[in-house]
Protein backbone atom coordinates (compact mmCIF):
# COMPACT_ATOMS: atom_id res chain seq x y z
CA UNK A 1 0.00 0.00 0.00
CA UNK A 2 1.64 2.93 -1.11
CA UNK A 3 1.20 7.00 -0.42
CA UNK A 4 -0.05 9.90 -2.71
CA UNK A 5 0.41 13.15 -1.37
CA UNK A 6 -0.85 16.21 -3.25
CA UNK A 7 0.58 19.76 -2.37
CA UNK A 8 0.91 23.30 -4.17
CA UNK A 9 4.69 23.39 -3.10
CA UNK A 10 6.68 20.51 -4.00
CA UNK A 11 9.48 18.86 -1.70
CA UNK A 12 12.45 19.23 -3.27
CA UNK A 13 13.00 21.62 -5.82
CA UNK A 14 15.57 21.39 -8.61
CA UNK A 15 18.97 23.57 -8.89
CA UNK A 16 21.35 22.65 -11.67
CA UNK A 17 24.96 22.06 -10.67
CA UNK A 18 27.95 23.90 -12.77
CA UNK A 19 27.96 20.16 -15.00
CA UNK A 20 24.55 20.79 -15.51
CA UNK A 21 22.93 18.35 -13.67
CA UNK A 22 19.71 18.79 -11.64
CA UNK A 23 20.27 18.35 -7.76
CA UNK A 24 17.29 18.29 -5.81
CA UNK A 25 16.67 19.93 -2.49
CA UNK A 26 14.65 19.44 0.40
CA UNK A 27 12.03 22.57 0.48
CA UNK A 28 12.12 24.61 4.04
CA UNK A 29 8.71 23.99 4.96
CA UNK A 30 6.61 21.79 8.02
CA UNK A 31 5.31 19.42 4.74
CA UNK A 32 8.47 18.23 3.62
CA UNK A 33 9.78 17.35 7.18
CA UNK A 34 6.41 15.85 7.97
CA UNK A 35 5.86 13.90 4.97
CA UNK A 36 8.94 13.21 3.41
CA UNK A 37 9.85 9.99 5.86
CA UNK A 38 6.29 8.73 5.69
CA UNK A 39 6.59 8.55 1.61
CA UNK A 40 9.90 7.25 1.55
CA UNK A 41 9.17 4.65 3.90
CA UNK A 42 5.51 3.85 2.43
CA UNK A 43 6.72 4.46 -1.55
CA UNK A 44 4.34 6.08 -3.36
CA UNK A 45 3.85 9.19 -5.46
CA UNK A 46 4.14 13.22 -4.61
CA UNK A 47 2.30 16.18 -6.83
CA UNK A 48 2.79 19.35 -6.48
CA UNK A 49 3.36 22.53 -8.98
CA UNK A 50 7.12 22.29 -10.87
CA UNK A 51 7.70 25.92 -10.37
CA UNK A 52 11.26 25.67 -11.41
CA UNK A 53 12.20 23.98 -14.55
CA UNK A 54 9.16 23.03 -15.18
CA UNK A 55 10.72 20.98 -18.00
CA UNK A 56 10.96 18.14 -15.60
CA UNK A 57 7.48 17.50 -15.09
CA UNK A 58 8.37 13.11 -13.23
CA UNK A 59 11.65 11.96 -11.52
CA UNK A 60 12.70 9.34 -8.91
CA UNK A 61 13.62 11.49 -6.31
CA UNK A 62 17.25 9.88 -4.98
CA UNK A 63 16.35 9.24 -1.33
CA UNK A 64 17.70 7.27 0.71
CA UNK A 65 15.16 4.99 1.29
CA UNK A 66 13.06 3.66 -1.27
CA UNK A 67 12.66 6.13 -3.95
CA UNK A 68 9.34 7.99 -4.29
CA UNK A 69 8.51 9.40 -7.60
CA UNK A 70 7.32 13.48 -8.17
CA UNK A 71 4.93 14.80 -10.37
CA UNK A 72 5.60 17.57 -11.43
CA UNK A 73 2.16 19.52 -12.52
CA UNK A 74 3.36 22.30 -15.37
CA UNK A 75 1.63 25.52 -14.64
CA UNK A 76 1.53 28.34 -17.79
CA UNK A 77 2.22 31.96 -16.48
CA UNK A 78 -1.38 32.55 -16.99
CA UNK A 79 -2.27 29.74 -14.66
CA UNK A 80 0.49 31.08 -12.19
CA UNK A 81 -1.03 34.23 -12.23
CA UNK A 82 -5.25 33.46 -11.67
CA UNK A 83 -4.88 29.76 -9.74
CA UNK A 84 -2.27 30.55 -7.67
CA UNK A 85 -1.90 34.21 -7.06
CA UNK A 86 -5.27 35.17 -8.30
CA UNK A 87 -7.71 32.84 -6.46
CA UNK A 88 -5.76 30.85 -3.93
CA UNK A 89 -3.99 34.18 -2.42
CA UNK A 90 -6.30 37.00 -3.52
CA UNK A 91 -9.28 35.13 -2.12
CA UNK A 92 -9.20 32.08 -0.44
CA UNK A 93 -6.40 32.90 2.07
CA UNK A 94 -7.79 36.78 2.62
CA UNK A 95 -11.62 35.67 3.40
CA UNK A 96 -9.93 32.34 5.65
CA UNK A 97 -8.26 35.39 7.79
CA UNK A 98 -11.70 37.68 7.57
CA UNK A 99 -10.02 40.02 5.50
CA UNK A 100 -13.28 40.36 3.43
CA UNK A 101 -11.90 43.89 2.08
CA UNK A 102 -8.80 42.09 0.52
CA UNK A 103 -11.19 39.53 -1.01
CA UNK A 104 -10.79 39.67 -5.05
CA UNK A 105 -13.94 37.54 -6.58
CA UNK A 106 -12.78 37.06 -10.23
CA UNK A 107 -14.35 34.43 -11.70
CA UNK A 108 -11.69 34.24 -14.76
CA UNK A 109 -9.50 33.44 -11.78
CA UNK A 110 -11.98 30.76 -10.24
CA UNK A 111 -11.90 29.25 -13.56
CA UNK A 112 -7.63 28.70 -13.43
CA UNK A 113 -8.37 27.05 -9.80
CA UNK A 114 -10.82 25.03 -11.28
CA UNK A 115 -9.07 24.06 -14.18
CA UNK A 116 -5.44 23.52 -11.96
CA UNK A 117 -7.32 21.05 -9.32
CA UNK A 118 -8.44 19.15 -12.38
CA UNK A 119 -4.73 18.54 -13.07
CA UNK A 120 -3.74 17.81 -9.93
CA UNK A 121 -6.48 15.47 -9.52
CA UNK A 122 -5.85 13.66 -12.99
CA UNK A 123 -2.17 13.17 -11.67
CA UNK A 124 -3.16 11.45 -8.40
CA UNK A 125 -5.91 9.10 -10.45
CA UNK A 126 -3.38 8.58 -13.08
CA UNK A 127 -1.09 7.12 -10.25
CA UNK A 128 -3.51 5.01 -7.89
CA UNK A 129 -2.98 1.78 -7.14
CA UNK A 130 -5.36 -0.24 -5.36
CA UNK A 131 -4.77 0.38 -1.43
CA UNK A 132 -3.19 3.26 -1.72
CA UNK A 133 -3.96 6.04 0.66
CA UNK A 134 -4.74 9.89 -0.53
CA UNK A 135 -3.51 12.72 1.44
CA UNK A 136 -4.30 16.52 -0.32
CA UNK A 137 -3.23 19.27 1.55
CA UNK A 138 -4.61 23.24 2.31
CA UNK A 139 -6.77 26.04 0.47
CA UNK A 140 -4.93 25.68 -2.82
CA UNK A 141 -6.49 22.26 -3.73
CA UNK A 142 -10.08 22.36 -2.12
CA UNK A 143 -11.40 20.79 -4.82
CA UNK A 144 -9.14 18.11 -5.78
CA UNK A 145 -10.87 15.15 -2.77
CA UNK A 146 -13.94 15.38 -4.76
CA UNK A 147 -12.65 14.98 -8.42
CA UNK A 148 -10.92 12.12 -7.12
CA UNK A 149 -13.83 10.73 -5.57
CA UNK A 150 -15.87 10.86 -8.83
CA UNK A 151 -13.33 8.62 -10.33
CA UNK A 152 -12.60 6.27 -7.63
CA UNK A 153 -15.46 5.86 -5.50
CA UNK A 154 -13.28 3.33 -2.74
CA UNK A 155 -9.95 5.41 -2.73
CA UNK A 156 -9.35 6.51 1.32
CA UNK A 157 -9.07 10.35 0.76
CA UNK A 158 -7.66 12.44 3.63
CA UNK A 159 -7.64 16.04 3.56
CA UNK A 160 -5.94 19.02 5.74
CA UNK A 161 -7.10 22.51 5.39
CA UNK A 162 -3.90 24.40 7.09
CA UNK A 163 -5.19 27.79 7.47
CA UNK A 164 -8.10 29.02 9.61
CA UNK A 165 -11.78 28.10 8.82
CA UNK A 166 -13.46 31.44 9.31
CA UNK A 167 -17.13 32.01 10.43
CA UNK A 168 -20.25 30.75 7.96
CA UNK A 169 -20.98 34.59 7.66
CA UNK A 170 -17.73 35.64 5.68
CA UNK A 171 -16.97 32.43 4.38
CA UNK A 172 -20.76 32.75 2.54
CA UNK A 173 -19.27 36.51 1.05
CA UNK A 174 -17.64 33.83 -1.59
CA UNK A 175 -19.40 32.85 -4.88
CA UNK A 176 -17.85 29.54 -4.85
CA UNK A 177 -18.74 28.62 -1.13
CA UNK A 178 -20.71 25.45 -2.11
CA UNK A 179 -18.16 24.18 -4.51
CA UNK A 180 -15.93 24.67 -2.25
CA UNK A 181 -17.04 22.64 0.60
CA UNK A 182 -18.71 19.62 -2.14
CA UNK A 183 -15.11 19.74 -3.22
CA UNK A 184 -13.52 19.17 0.37
CA UNK A 185 -16.15 16.87 1.14
CA UNK A 186 -15.46 14.18 -1.39
CA UNK A 187 -12.41 13.59 1.81
CA UNK A 188 -13.35 10.60 4.13
CA UNK A 189 -11.09 12.22 6.74
CA UNK A 190 -10.67 16.52 7.26
CA UNK A 191 -8.06 17.88 9.69
CA UNK A 192 -7.96 21.73 11.10
CA UNK A 193 -5.85 22.86 13.63
CA UNK A 194 -8.30 23.83 16.05
CA UNK A 195 -11.13 23.19 17.48
CA UNK A 196 -13.09 26.39 16.34
CA UNK A 197 -12.01 25.92 12.78
CA UNK A 198 -13.46 22.43 13.10
CA UNK A 199 -16.42 23.66 14.76
CA UNK A 200 -16.99 26.76 12.07
CA UNK A 201 -16.64 24.15 8.93
CA UNK A 202 -19.59 21.91 10.36
CA UNK A 203 -21.55 24.75 11.10
CA UNK A 204 -20.70 26.31 7.34
CA UNK A 205 -21.44 23.09 6.19
CA UNK A 206 -24.80 22.86 8.12
CA UNK A 207 -25.80 26.63 7.14
CA UNK A 208 -24.82 26.99 3.47
CA UNK A 209 -25.22 23.50 2.18
CA UNK A 210 -27.70 21.99 4.29
CA UNK A 211 -25.78 19.09 5.23
CA UNK A 212 -26.41 17.02 8.17
CA UNK A 213 -24.09 16.56 11.09
CA UNK A 214 -23.73 14.20 13.57
CA UNK A 215 -20.51 14.21 15.93
CA UNK A 216 -17.57 14.46 14.30
CA UNK A 217 -19.11 13.69 10.51
CA UNK A 218 -20.76 15.57 8.07
CA UNK A 219 -23.54 13.53 6.32
CA UNK A 220 -23.07 14.46 1.88
CA UNK A 221 -24.02 12.78 -1.44
CA UNK A 222 -24.48 9.09 0.85
CA UNK A 223 -21.48 9.49 2.35
CA UNK A 224 -20.13 10.49 5.79
CA UNK A 225 -16.61 12.69 5.98
CA UNK A 226 -15.02 12.81 9.06
CA UNK A 227 -13.48 16.20 10.35
CA UNK A 228 -11.31 16.36 12.63
CA UNK A 229 -8.75 19.03 14.56
CA UNK A 230 -5.61 17.76 14.69
CA UNK A 231 -2.79 20.62 15.18
CA UNK A 232 0.55 20.14 13.46
CA UNK A 233 3.47 19.83 15.47
CA UNK A 234 7.53 20.53 15.01
CA UNK A 235 10.75 18.34 15.11
CA UNK A 236 11.39 18.67 18.53
CA UNK A 237 14.53 16.69 18.58
CA UNK A 238 15.70 18.24 15.49
CA UNK A 239 15.13 21.59 16.81
CA UNK A 240 16.63 20.92 20.65
CA UNK A 241 19.59 19.82 19.16
CA UNK A 242 20.46 22.15 16.79
CA UNK A 243 19.74 24.99 19.54
CA UNK A 244 22.76 23.77 21.57
CA UNK A 245 25.37 22.94 18.85
CA UNK A 246 28.28 24.92 19.44
CA UNK A 247 27.80 27.09 16.49
CA UNK A 248 24.32 27.81 17.19
CA UNK A 249 25.29 29.47 20.72
CA UNK A 250 28.24 31.66 19.39
CA UNK A 251 26.12 33.12 16.61
CA UNK A 252 23.54 33.71 19.24
CA UNK A 253 26.26 35.01 21.32
CA UNK A 254 27.41 37.66 18.83
CA UNK A 255 23.78 38.58 18.15
CA UNK A 256 23.76 39.78 21.73
CA UNK A 257 27.17 40.98 21.96
CA UNK A 258 26.55 43.32 18.82
CA UNK A 259 23.27 44.78 20.49
CA UNK A 260 24.33 45.21 23.68
CA UNK A 261 20.61 45.59 24.55
CA UNK A 262 17.48 43.02 25.48
CA UNK A 263 16.12 41.63 22.81
CA UNK A 264 12.75 41.43 21.52
CA UNK A 265 12.09 39.30 18.16
CA UNK A 266 9.59 38.65 15.90
CA UNK A 267 10.15 36.40 12.49
CA UNK A 268 7.23 36.56 9.72
CA UNK A 269 6.69 36.30 6.56
CA UNK A 270 5.94 39.87 5.52
CA UNK A 271 2.30 39.13 5.42
CA UNK A 272 -1.25 41.52 6.72
CA UNK A 273 -2.51 38.58 8.80
CA UNK A 274 0.85 38.74 10.67
CA UNK A 275 0.24 41.69 12.01
CA UNK A 276 3.72 43.75 11.96
CA UNK A 277 2.79 47.47 11.64
CA UNK A 278 0.43 46.71 14.61
CA UNK A 279 3.29 45.18 16.48
CA UNK A 280 5.91 47.99 15.50
CA UNK A 281 3.45 50.88 17.12
CA UNK A 282 2.82 49.02 19.96
CA UNK A 283 6.58 48.76 20.77
CA UNK A 284 6.96 52.75 19.80
CA UNK A 285 3.86 52.96 22.89
CA UNK A 286 6.52 50.58 24.69
CA UNK A 287 8.87 53.05 24.55
CA UNK A 288 6.92 56.14 25.38
CA UNK A 289 5.38 54.83 28.42
CA UNK A 290 8.69 53.38 29.37
CA UNK A 291 11.55 55.86 28.27
CA UNK A 292 14.00 54.05 31.06
CA UNK A 293 14.49 51.53 28.33
CA UNK A 294 15.46 53.33 26.05
CA UNK A 295 19.41 52.05 25.02
CA UNK A 296 18.02 49.00 26.62
CA UNK A 297 15.66 47.07 24.37
CA UNK A 298 15.69 46.20 21.09
CA UNK A 299 13.22 44.88 18.98
CA UNK A 300 14.80 42.33 16.01
CA UNK A 301 12.43 41.90 13.24
CA UNK A 302 13.24 39.51 10.93
CA UNK A 303 10.37 40.06 7.76
CA UNK A 304 10.72 37.53 5.41
CA UNK A 305 9.45 38.47 1.84
CA UNK A 306 6.65 36.99 0.47
CA UNK A 307 3.67 36.98 -2.80
CA UNK A 308 5.68 40.51 -3.96
CA UNK A 309 3.49 40.08 -7.01
CA UNK A 310 0.27 41.33 -4.93
CA UNK A 311 -0.34 44.65 -4.81
CA UNK A 312 -0.87 44.57 -1.05
CA UNK A 313 1.88 42.94 0.15
CA UNK A 314 3.79 45.57 -1.55
CA UNK A 315 1.78 48.13 0.34
CA UNK A 316 2.42 46.28 3.71
CA UNK A 317 5.99 46.19 2.58
CA UNK A 318 6.02 49.95 2.35
CA UNK A 319 4.14 50.64 5.26
CA UNK A 320 6.18 48.39 7.46
CA UNK A 321 9.39 50.17 5.89
CA UNK A 322 8.17 53.66 6.79
CA UNK A 323 7.30 53.22 10.08
CA UNK A 324 10.47 51.69 10.81
CA UNK A 325 12.14 54.86 9.74
CA UNK A 326 9.27 56.37 11.67
CA UNK A 327 10.32 55.07 15.10
CA UNK A 328 13.92 54.40 14.60
CA UNK A 329 13.71 58.68 13.72
CA UNK A 330 11.79 59.14 16.70
CA UNK A 331 14.02 57.40 19.73
CA UNK A 332 17.24 56.86 18.27
CA UNK A 333 20.08 58.18 20.81
CA UNK A 334 23.77 57.64 21.44
CA UNK A 335 24.58 54.85 18.76
CA UNK A 336 20.99 52.73 19.91
CA UNK A 337 18.17 52.18 17.36
CA UNK A 338 15.42 50.62 19.00
CA UNK A 339 14.47 48.67 15.95
CA UNK A 340 16.84 46.47 13.33
CA UNK A 341 14.88 45.40 10.63
CA UNK A 342 15.98 42.49 8.46
CA UNK A 343 14.09 42.31 5.46
CA UNK A 344 15.71 38.54 3.84
CA UNK A 345 14.67 34.77 4.98
CA UNK A 346 17.21 33.44 7.22
CA UNK A 347 18.38 29.74 6.92
CA UNK A 348 17.27 27.41 9.79
CA UNK A 349 20.55 27.74 12.42
CA UNK A 350 20.43 31.46 11.80
CA UNK A 351 17.02 31.25 13.06
CA UNK A 352 17.70 29.27 15.75
CA UNK A 353 20.63 31.36 17.06
CA UNK A 354 18.02 34.24 17.27
CA UNK A 355 15.31 32.43 19.17
CA UNK A 356 18.06 31.62 21.34
CA UNK A 357 18.87 35.23 21.70
CA UNK A 358 16.09 36.56 22.38
CA UNK A 359 14.62 37.35 25.83
CA UNK A 360 11.31 37.73 24.32
CA UNK A 361 9.92 36.61 21.73
CA UNK A 362 6.36 38.24 19.67
CA UNK A 363 4.21 36.56 17.59
CA UNK A 364 1.31 38.61 17.10
CA UNK A 365 -0.46 38.07 13.99
CA UNK A 366 -4.35 39.20 13.36
CA UNK A 367 -5.17 35.74 12.35
CA UNK A 368 -2.93 32.75 11.85
CA UNK A 369 -3.51 28.85 10.86
CA UNK A 370 -1.43 27.84 13.65
CA UNK A 371 2.15 29.28 13.67
CA UNK A 372 4.95 27.10 13.26
CA UNK A 373 7.38 30.06 14.81
CA UNK A 374 5.96 29.62 18.33
CA UNK A 375 6.09 26.33 19.08
CA UNK A 376 10.10 26.17 16.96
CA UNK A 377 10.80 29.35 19.21
CA UNK A 378 9.34 27.73 22.60
CA UNK A 379 11.60 24.32 21.77
CA UNK A 380 14.94 26.47 21.01
CA UNK A 381 14.80 29.38 23.94
CA UNK A 382 17.47 29.50 26.38
CA UNK A 383 15.47 31.48 28.46
CA UNK A 384 13.11 33.82 26.62
CA UNK A 385 9.67 34.39 27.01
CA UNK A 386 6.86 33.94 24.53
CA UNK A 387 3.87 36.28 23.30
CA UNK A 388 1.72 34.97 21.58
CA UNK A 389 -1.85 36.61 20.10
CA UNK A 390 -4.89 34.53 21.09
CA UNK A 391 -5.72 34.73 17.15
CA UNK A 392 -2.82 32.04 16.37
CA UNK A 393 -4.38 29.01 16.31
CA UNK A 394 -1.45 27.68 18.19
CA UNK A 395 -2.66 29.41 21.06
CA UNK A 396 -5.31 26.72 22.14
CA UNK A 397 -2.25 24.44 22.84
CA UNK A 398 0.33 27.01 24.67
CA UNK A 399 -1.67 28.44 27.76
CA UNK A 400 1.82 29.31 29.21
CA UNK A 401 2.32 31.61 26.62
CA UNK A 402 1.96 35.36 27.12
CA UNK A 403 -1.47 35.91 25.44
CA UNK A 404 -2.17 39.31 23.99
CA UNK A 405 -4.85 40.79 22.19
CA UNK A 406 -2.81 42.36 18.77
CA UNK A 407 -5.57 45.04 18.02
CA UNK A 408 -4.71 46.54 21.71
CA UNK A 409 -1.16 48.62 21.58
CA UNK A 410 -1.61 49.04 25.41
CA UNK A 411 -1.93 45.16 25.75
CA UNK A 412 0.74 44.60 23.55
CA UNK A 413 3.37 47.04 25.32
CA UNK A 414 2.17 45.77 29.02
CA UNK A 415 2.97 42.44 27.50
CA UNK A 416 6.35 43.66 26.51
CA UNK A 417 7.15 44.68 29.90
CA UNK A 418 5.42 41.41 31.51
CA UNK A 419 8.11 39.05 29.79
CA UNK A 420 10.98 41.64 29.83
CA UNK A 421 10.59 41.20 33.50
CA UNK A 422 9.61 37.92 34.24
CA UNK A 423 11.48 36.02 37.16
CA UNK A 424 14.30 33.81 35.43
CA UNK A 425 12.62 30.49 36.90
CA UNK A 426 9.60 31.65 36.23
CA UNK A 427 10.30 31.43 32.01
CA UNK A 428 12.01 28.36 32.61
CA UNK A 429 8.72 26.82 34.12
CA UNK A 430 7.08 28.20 31.48
CA UNK A 431 9.38 26.91 28.48
CA UNK A 432 9.26 23.13 30.34
CA UNK A 433 5.90 23.08 30.26
CA UNK A 434 5.46 24.21 26.59
CA UNK A 435 8.42 21.50 25.63
CA UNK A 436 6.17 18.66 27.60
CA UNK A 437 3.39 19.02 25.40
CA UNK A 438 5.25 19.86 22.10
CA UNK A 439 7.20 16.12 22.64
CA UNK A 440 3.69 14.63 23.59
CA UNK A 441 2.60 16.01 19.81
CA UNK A 442 5.21 16.48 17.60
CA UNK A 443 5.83 16.21 13.39
CA UNK A 444 6.13 12.88 13.26
CA UNK A 445 3.44 12.10 15.91
CA UNK A 446 1.05 14.23 13.60
CA UNK A 447 1.91 12.61 10.15
CA UNK A 448 1.52 8.90 11.75
CA UNK A 449 -1.69 9.80 13.23
CA UNK A 450 -3.65 11.45 10.27
CA UNK A 451 -2.35 8.28 8.31
CA UNK A 452 -3.65 5.65 10.71
CA UNK A 453 -6.97 6.85 11.28
CA UNK A 454 -7.02 7.69 7.28
CA UNK A 455 -6.59 3.97 7.42
CA UNK A 456 -9.35 2.66 9.38
CA UNK A 457 -11.48 5.45 8.40
CA UNK A 458 -15.28 3.30 7.49
CA UNK A 459 -15.82 5.36 4.61
CA UNK A 460 -19.04 5.19 2.86
CA UNK A 461 -21.84 4.64 5.52
CA UNK A 462 -23.57 7.79 5.47
N1 LIG B 1 11.29 30.48 8.46
C1 LIG B 1 12.52 30.29 7.88
N2 LIG B 1 13.35 31.37 7.70
C2 LIG B 1 13.00 32.62 8.06
C3 LIG B 1 11.74 32.79 8.67
C4 LIG B 1 10.91 31.70 8.85
O1 LIG B 1 12.88 29.16 7.55
O2 LIG B 1 13.76 33.56 7.87
C5 LIG B 1 10.40 29.32 8.68
C6 LIG B 1 10.08 29.10 10.16
O3 LIG B 1 11.09 28.30 10.73
C7 LIG B 1 8.73 28.41 10.10
C8 LIG B 1 8.12 28.89 8.80
O4 LIG B 1 9.15 29.57 8.08
O5 LIG B 1 8.87 27.01 10.07
C9 LIG B 1 6.95 29.85 9.01
O6 LIG B 1 5.81 29.12 9.41
P1 LIG B 1 4.61 29.79 10.20
O7 LIG B 1 3.60 28.74 10.48
O8 LIG B 1 5.11 30.53 11.40
O9 LIG B 1 4.01 30.89 9.21
P2 LIG B 1 3.61 30.84 7.64
O10 LIG B 1 4.73 31.52 6.94
O11 LIG B 1 3.43 29.38 7.26
O12 LIG B 1 2.34 31.66 7.55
Amino acid sequence: MGLIVLSNREPYAPTRNDNGELQWTPSIGGLTAALDPALQHAGGTWIAWGEQHPDVTDVDLPTEQPRYRLKRIRLSDAEVRDYYYGFSNRALWPISHYFIERTQYHASAWRAYVNVNRRFADAAIAAYQDGDLIWVHDYQLALVPRMIRDALPNARIGFFWHIPWPSVEVFRTLPWDLDILDGILGADLIGMHTPDYVAHFQNTCRRALRADTSGDLVHWKGRAARIVDRPIGIEVDAYEHLATSPEVEDTADRIRRTLQTQILLGVDRLDYTKGIPERLEAFDLFLDRHPETRGRVTLLQIAVPSRERVDSYRQLRNQVEGLVGRINGKHTQGGWSPIQYIYRGVPRDELVAHYRAADAMLVTPLRDGLNLVAKEFAACARDGALILSRFAGAADEMPEAIQVNPYSPENLSDAMRTALQMPLDEKKARLTRLREHLRDSDLHAWTDTFLHELKLQDHGGA
